[in-house]
């Protein structure tokens, strides 16, 4: 094996245990976001239980849902939590440090 194959193996080797620690991560992130999604479907399954026992029919929380997906301007299925901007009084998702309309900080 001359210095470039060897070189050109190392490269390679690098490259293989950069994607399987990538995959570790990944894999990582799907496990939490599933158990995540199972403790809210839990949570969902219970409230829809109590809702249905105190009498609120699918109807009430159909148009509850589009009330609260509606409160970021879009209907897109979606909850974000936005803010009313102080200095130009529109909405702004909360997850950013200035507001994207007139750049004034939060
Ligand atoms: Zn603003």
């Amino acid at each position: 094996m001359d210095h470039y194959d060897f070189l050109q193996r190392e490269h390679f080797n690098q490259l293989e245990s950069k994607q399987a620690r990538d995959k570790r991560e990944a894999d990582t992130e799907i496990d939490a976001l599933a158990e995540r999604f199972e403790r809210l479907n839990l949570y969902v399954l219970a409230l829809g239980e109590l809702l249905a026992e105190l009498g609120v029919d699918k109807s009430a929380i159909e148009k509850k849902i589009e009330e609260i997906d509606l409160r970021d301007g879009k209907r897109d299925g979606k909850y974000r939590e936005v803010s009313t901007c102080k200095q130009c009084n529109r909405k702004t998702r909360l997850n950013r440090p200035y507001c994207m309309y007139c750049g004034s900080a939060f």
